[in-house]
């Protein structure tokens, strides 16, 4: 039986589509191996949003072509964005890769290696699937070990065009999944053991439902109370109607259709796209949690249009306290550029004090670099990059006084932990609702279980935890079904999650 080894970079998204990519594999007779020097066939599945991930391939593929002077029958593929984004120029400039492929034509991966078998050239596959989208589905037919916590994704692509971006040209304009494709891979991860969802997607709360299948908001004049005054006539005075996307549906149908789901998360939305209804969906399902992960880019309006990020920040904040209102104890974090053409200190100086007034828990901060292809190409990259590093090291230093704060808040609090694996010097690790990573011991087995801990001290980027009472452990569906049931009847407020 050949053997693969696949290497991801990059995103969530990517890592899901490597796991799809396993899954067409092994269907095809491939067994997974982790030794690379052993493997039949290496997969690259890469990334091209940032530079570093695009020279980390240029790196691998060189080493995999000194193991391929040795074992010319070694196949060497690269995947995924930087697949799709350089074609055959990729090949002529690196002639040790036999099969490029992008992230629209995983499942002709196996017809391709059978091509290479029988002694074709190297092969090139990235067209997008623009007329018929095809959505990598979950083999539930291949046997796999149980996870807590899964993907699902529920569209792909970007309409957005953000200046400095190069997913659009990547992963080509938005392609939305059919609800009810979405609603049974939900339904069968939660019969193999997953506790935890997160939803996929560049800009999830745009999606909408190609079949048309799911019911309006019936709330959703109710939702436009959820935002101030003046933004709600604004809103009406405009004719938006609250569910302009049909994303809080989705969430509400998840929930209602797949009641052993003890967690709802999804990645990334974008600001514009968050509608009074999603705010409402973040009072009233018990499921979603309360983390949300919002990229700003920049605080300085001024950045903000040069990036086309179509928002200000006045409107980016209307929406966090928004959400803070609706649910007592959200977290937020984001993403943030720095250094990007034009930034001058009094930009950054903004983007900091956003930091510090929305009171992220968690910032993923980068440089920013030039990407072929994008519109920020026309403006000059005018910020040295010392200077960049100079204004990451501020941005890392207030997001770890921000998390600092946050993490100390909660000692002494009960949290909810969903166990997902054992710590790394005994004891378990899980994550609370809002995504802190908890240690804490058990002398019962409680991995994929939720557990109720008390904080008791707090780390760089964790914190540690006693188990509450072992002997409060309770079977989950039952309780999970109560919550669904008080969901149903439309009771306002959270339901709190059951704790063994
Ligand atoms: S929303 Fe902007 S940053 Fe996000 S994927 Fe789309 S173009 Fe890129």
């Amino acid at each position: 039986m050949p053997s693969y080894s696949l290497v991801t970079f990059g995103c969530q998204m990517n890592q899901h589509d490597s796991e799809r990519m396993e899954e067409v594999l092994q269907r095809a007779g491939y067994a997974p191996t982790t030794d690379v020097e052993q493997a039949d066939l290496v997969l690259l599945n890469t990334c091209s949003v940032r530079e570093k991930a695009e020279q980390k391939l240029r790196s691998e593929v060189g080493r995999l072509g000194v193991l391929k002077r040795s074992r010319p029958e070694l196949l060497i593929g690269v995947a995924g964005c930087v697949a799709q984004q350089e074609g055959e120029r990729l090949i002529k400039r690196m002639p040790q890769i036999d099969l490029l492929i992008g992230p629209d034509n995983i499942p002709e991966l196996p017809g391709l290696l059978r091509e290479l078998a029988g002694g074709a050239p190297p092969q090139v596959r990235a067209a997008f699937d623009l007329d018929s989208p095809r959505f990598l589905t979950l083999d539930a037919g291949l046997p796999r070990a149980r996870q807590v916590s899964s993907f699902v994704t529920i569209m792909k692509g970007c309409d957005e065009r953000c200046s400095f971006c190069i997913v659009p040209t990547t992963r080509g304009p938005e392609r939305y999944r059919p609800s009810e494709e979405i609603l049974l891979e939900c339904e069968a991860l939660v019969a193999q053991g997953t506790r935890e969802i997160t939803l996929l997607g560049q800009t999830v709360d745009s999606y909408l439902d190609p079949t048309r299948k799911l019911p309006a908001n019936p709330a959703a004049e109710a939702a436009l109370a959820m935002l101030p005054s003046g933004e709600t006539a604004k809103r009406r005075g405009a004719g938006i109607h609250a569910d302009e996307s049909e994303f809080p549906a989705l969430l509400r149908a998840i929930c209602e259709r797949v009641p052993g789901l003890a967690r709802l998360r999804y990645t990334s939305l974008h600001p514009r796209h968050l509608t009074p209804s999603l705010i409402q969906s973040h009072q009233s399902l018990p499921q979603l949690v309360r983390h949300v992960h919002m990229p700003v880019q920049s605080g300085s309006d001024r950045v903000l249009r040069r990036m086309i990020r179509r928002y200000s920040v006045a409107e980016y904040l209307e929406r966090t306290d928004a959400l803070k209102r609706a649910v007592p104890g959200l977290s937020l974090s984001t993403d943030i550029i720095v250094g990007f053409p034009g930034e001058t200190d009094e930009d950054f100086e903004l983007t900091l004090d956003l930091m510090r007034r929305v009171g992220f828990v968690g910032v993923f901060g980068f440089k920013y670099s030039e990407r072929p292809g994008t519109p920020a190409l026309k403006l000059t990259d005018d910020v040295p990059e010392s200077e960049k590093s100079r204004r990451l090291s501020a941005l890392f230093e207030v997001s770890e006084g921000l998390r600092r704060a946050h993490l100390e808040r909660l000692i002494g609090k009960e949290e909810t932990v969903l166990v997902e694996g054992l710590g790394k010097t005994g004891g378990y690790t899980g994550r609370t609702e809002r995504n802190e990573i908890v240690h804490f011991g058990s002398k019962e087995d409680v991995l994929g279980e939720l557990a109720l801990v008390r904080i008791t001290g707090a780390f760089k980027h964790s914190l540690e935890a006693e188990l509450v009472d072992e002997a409060r452990r309770a079977p989950l569906p039952a309780q999970l079904a109560s919550a669904g049931a008080a969901l149903a009847s439309g009771r306002p407020g959270r339901v709190n999650l059951p704790v063994v």
